[in-house]
């Protein structure tokens, strides 16, 4: 499949899980990638083994930003392809949300994929494609989850505005919620591995069809949404979480 020869994406956080999976799909289709992250070393080994392009950039500065998309001209002139992945999960229960937990958690998932966006617009070629990595999260009330749902929440509530007042450029806005995805995320919360596995367990039974996502489902709608058999698709939200969110009541 050929369906991004051409065509240049930009991966902030492509270094790990989901955006690692999609930077290696983006590039198997054809796009010459990008991929941004925090650590240098991390993202010189990611993008050495994927054979694409990698500099660093911490989506919690809008400076960085800025420097990310001077480079980015530098080296391409124009993106047509945006996968706003970076993101962080840091559980805290009601009642023990710290400002520096809460301003953390913002700053990366909806302040930084906010100014990832407003930042890249300039040198968006028309009929580009931005994909917001959101989360079922936003909607599922699940415990601990309150400020990293309002995150995700926040950046689905920008992807609707952002998807009508770019669509005159052709400019196309999705976001992709997905269910729980077996990525390297839920062992940076500081869990041991006996809970990081029992969590993963009733995360599994809970959803119907009784897996984990895996990075590469997520990639491959990814690549669907960045291409342009997607023309005729902006201001959608997609579940892709194995039916957790369909609200079963039995059975
Ligand atoms: P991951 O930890 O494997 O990858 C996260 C990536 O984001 C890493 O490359 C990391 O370097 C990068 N990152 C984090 N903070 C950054 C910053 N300040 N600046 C630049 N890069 C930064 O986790 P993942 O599961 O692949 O997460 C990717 C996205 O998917 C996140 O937005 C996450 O919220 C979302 N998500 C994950 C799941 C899941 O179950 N794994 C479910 C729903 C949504």
């Amino acid at each position: 499949m050929n369906a991004l020869n051409g065509k240049v994406a930009v991966v902030t956080g492509g270094n790990s899980g989901i955006g690692y999976a999609s930077a290696r799909k983006l590039k198997e289709q054809g796009a010459r990638v990008l991929i941004t992250g925090r650590s240098a070393e991390r993202v010189k080994k990611a993008a050495d083994e994927l054979g694409v392009d990698g500099l660093v950039a911490d989506v919690s500065s809008v400076n960085a930003i800025d420097e990310l998309v001077k480079q980015s001209q530098k080296m391409y002139g124009r993106v047509d392809v945006l996968f706003v992945n970076a993101g962080i999960f840091i559980p805290a229960p009601v009642g023990k949300v710290s400002e520096e937990l809460f301003d953390h958690q913002m700053d990366i998932n909806f302040k930084g994929a906010v100014f990832t966006i407003e930042k890249f617009l300039p040198i968006l070629n028309e009929g580009a494609s931005i994909i917001n990595l959101s989360s079922v999260n936003a909607y599922t009330g699940m415990s601990n989850t309150a400020i990293y749902a309002a995150s995700k929440a926040a950046l689905n509530a920008y992807t609707r505005t952002a998807a009508t007042e770019l669509a005159p450029k052709k400019i196309r806005v999705n976001a992709v919620n997905p269910g729980p995805v077996a990525t390297p995320i839920f062992g940076k919360t500081g869990m041991e591995e006996e809970q990081l596995n029992e969590f993963a367990q009733a995360m599994q039974n809970r959803v119907p069809l009784k897996r984990l996502g895996q990075p590469d489902d997520i990639a491959n709608l990814v690549a669907f949404l960045a291409s342009d058999e997607a023309s005729f698709i902006t201001g959608g939200e997609y579940n892709i979480d194995g039916g957790i969110g369909v609200n079963h009541i039995l059975g």
